[in-house]
């Protein structure tokens, strides 16, 4: 099995020349390094970070920096211009991300050419785990404005003799199909409905199996059921990639054996915390991911808090690499919708329930309460003329398949309504997938309420 090509490239940036393997101890001392760097220039150039850090000791080991306390996607919104390390001049692209279901200023962030050009590198890296020079690489993600993720990927591309099409992302399925059949054996990039909705509507029909490469989807979390299915019909291999605007775009990305995204450890630091008390997990326990960038230079994070929930994997890689593996992320946790006796039930599992059946392109769920008990009510995409079957499919899936059943088996849950949305697949594509929650004035919900509420690490004075 072909090792990660991440390894090589870290190797390169952390050890000296001329050494075959990479070394996890070196690799080690070198994170501890730039954590240490880090924190001394955000000390050293940011007006929030001073504060926040007032009184907080030196990052002399691991322990001292898990003491520290940590930002948040309420720190980006509010906190915004006190974030930079830089002067505004030299900064070369500010994303602005409007969370859903919230009013007020955006989420923004700011990277620096240097910061973009970082990113243009692990996607060089991280991109020959699938693809070799002569490749075509279909792009479905944004790419018309510079610096975007699709731009910054083709560039990447570029570099590695690879031939980048931007398309951007899918509106009209016949038209990506097109595009996909002017280039055999290419690879695709884009969103996992999307692409999903490309392989099963009928519209996309005579792609034949074997004609796709290899697809890399790409966003906050990919289902396995959407991986499986388009590994099925199309009979290629399916690679997922991690990452956030605030990782840079680019975070992690699966290798050969398919299981768990290698970091750009050279770029990020990882942690795994627990939800509500903030203490770090072990390896093998799910928390929620936490993210230090280790080069940014126009606005590092420090202790990133990035809602989404996911473990790191004990077990080595079976490609042979000293990297580590986070596993699949299942998703943001405060999304997670919360029902009587602590349950919960969230849209990850209501994808990896539901994709499964064939005929279904998209679909949105919500919950609302009849009667005092908490109803769920979906609204599928399905190619026209199978809908009373995949309707039926979607019933039975919701009360058998594991661990969606549970809730219903319990009561926790029960089904409110099935119907269709005949507006078009792609109005759910881009956006950030979750169950909308429509009850008000219940009592869980005073629990997520107070979700995000630990600032401090464990062993934080504060
Ligand atoms: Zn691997």
């Amino acid at each position: 099995m072909k090792k990660t090509p991440l390894e090589a490239w870290i190797r390169q940036r952390v050890q000296p020349a001329g050494e075959e393997m990479l070394r996890r101890r070196l690799l080690a001392s070198y994170q501890l390094e730039k954590l240490r760097e880090t924190v001394s220039y955000v000390r050293q150039f940011n007006p929030f970070y001073r504060e926040l850090l007032h009184g907080a000791g030196e990052v002399t080991n691991l322990e001292a920096f898990t003491a520290l306390p940590f930002t948040t996607p309420a720190d980006l919104q509010t906190q915004g211009m006190r974030m930079l390390c830089t002067p505004l001049d030299q900064i070369e692209r500010i994303v602005t991300l409007q969370s859903s279901g919230t009013t007020g200023p955006g989420k923004r962030v700011f990277f620096t050419r240097e910061d973009l050009e970082s990113t243009v590198e692990f996607f060089r890296h991280g991109m020959a785990t699938m693809v070799e020079a002569g490749a075509t690489v279909v792009i479905f993600l944004p790419g018309e404005r510079p610096d975007s993720v699709g731009d910054l990927l083709a560039k990447a591309l570029t570099q590695i003799g690879v031939t980048p099409v931007v398309f951007g992302p899918v509106r009209d399925v016949a038209a990506a199909r097109a595009e996909i059949l002017k280039h055999p054996g290419c690879c695709l990039v884009g969103i996992p409905t999307q692409m999903l909705s490309v392989a099963r509507s009928e519209a996309a029909g005579a792609i034949a199996p074997g004609f796709v490469h290899s697809v890399l989807l790409s966003t906050d979390y990919v289902s396995r059921a959407i991986e499986a299915e388009l590994e099925r019909l199309w009979g290629c291999r399916v690679f997922t990639h991690y990452g956030l605007t605030e990782t840079g775009l680019g975070g992690g990305v699966e290798c050969a054996a398919g299981e768990g995204y290698h970091l750009r450890e050279a770029d990020l630091y990882a942690e795994i915390v627990h939800p509500v008390s903030g203490r770090p997990m072990a390896d093998g326990e799910e928390g929620e991911v936490v993210f230090t960038t280790l080069t940014r230079k126009g606005m590092p994070l420090v202790r990133y808090r990035t809602g989404d929930r996911a473990m790191m994997l004990t077990a080595p890689c079976p490609c042979g690499t000293v990297l580590r593996r986070l596993g699949r992320v299942k998703g943001r946790i405060e999304f997670e919708v919360p029902l009587h006796m602590g349950m919960t039930v969230s849209m990850t599992d209501l994808d990896e329930a539901l994709f499964p059946i064939s005929g279904l392109l998209d679909f949105t769920a919500s919950v609302a309460q009849a009667g005092g008990r908490d109803q769920l009510h979906l609204s599928l995409q399905v190619s026209s003329g199978d809908e009373e079957r995949v309707a039926r499919k979607a019933l039975a899936a919701l009360l058998h398949a594991e661990p969606v059943a549970r809730l219903f088996r319990e009561k926790a849950l029960s089904v409110g309504s099935i119907t269709f949305d005949h507006r078009g697949w792609f109005t759910s594509g881009v956006g950030k997938r979750r169950i909308a929650d429509r009850r008000t004035g219940c009592a869980y919900l005073e629990k997520r309420a107070g979700f995000h509420m630990p600032k401090f690490g464990m062993a934080s004075p504060a």
